[in-house]
């Protein structure tokens, strides 16, 4: 196995590239981070707040959030709510595994402190408990019902509220390593990353499951993601999780 020389991250992390100094893409996407002109990218961002705040009429959400709760999610709702003035609508997954108490307060911190409303996505447990099982035996992966729909109910919400700018945090494969590495703010590929590949029909369709229970784990149709605006808020400033922890 292969290890980065700055970072330690190893060749097993799904995308990942090596330059002929053995340095990973991550780190040297970091190290380009200097080269940035922020001050730009944060003109662009707020453009794009302009050209969106109050689509929906006064009093109508004019852009959503895909939240877990901690603290990237505090920052997202900060930035959009209290600094650009948008009126976001929030979107999160819950798994039906107990919350800790920790990951209640969050949530609820979030809501309270920005005065915003959360849709949580109940997973079909029926469902989850057979996919759990099928692709844990399968793939060793027993989470990718939950995964899938982590990246697949938001874009469901979003259309259905119309609210076409949808906010994600950092893009995980520019920042972290994986398959992208142009930087762009736009997420629209965002479901191919690798984390949750869609599978194939005959991996879903077991135990009687059908596909009027999967509507929303399934992507949108392409027409319908070309009218989102998915964004990562990673490519207009620089993402710091330590900043974003202590702003929680
Ligand atoms: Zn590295």
């Amino acid at each position: 196995m292969k290890y980065c020389k700055k970072c330690t991250m190893p060749d097993t992390r799904p995308g990942i590239t090596f330059d002929e100094e053995g340095v990973c893409s991550a780190c040297r996407h970091y190290e380009n981070r200097s080269k940035v002109d922020w001050k730009a990218r944060e003109r662009e961002f707020a453009a794009l707040c302009d050209k969106y705040r109050g689509c929906n009429g006064p009093g109508g959400y004019d852009c959503a959030i895909a939240v877990s709760g901690g603290k990237d999610s505090h920052y997202q709702v900060y930035m959009l709510k209290e600094v650009y003035h948008m009126n976001p609508i929030l979107f999160s997954v819950e798994d039906n595994f107990p919350m800790t108490e920790a990951g209640k307060h969050n949530l609820q911190n979030i809501s309270e402190e920005f005065s915003c409303t959360i849709i949580s996505c109940k997973p079909n447990i029926s469902v989850q408990k057979k996919l759990m099982r099928h692709f844990f035996e399968k793939y060793g992966k027993p989470t990718w019902y939950v995964d899938r729909l982590i990246y697949t109910y938001p874009l469901h919400m979003a259309l259905k509220f119309n609210t076409m700018l949808l906010c994600y945090g950092e893009n995980v494969s520019f920042e972290y390593g994986g398959n992208a590495d142009e930087e762009t703010y736009s997420a629209r590929d965002q479901i191919e990353n690798g984390v949750a590949v869609g599978m194939p029909m005959e991996d879903l369709l077991i135990d009687g499951i059908t596909e009027k229970d999967l509507s929303l784990v399934m992507a949108p149709s392409k027409e319908e993601l070309s009218r989102l605006d998915p964004f990562y808020m990673s490519y207009f400033f620089p993402w710091n999780s330590y900043y974003n922890y202590q702003l929680a």
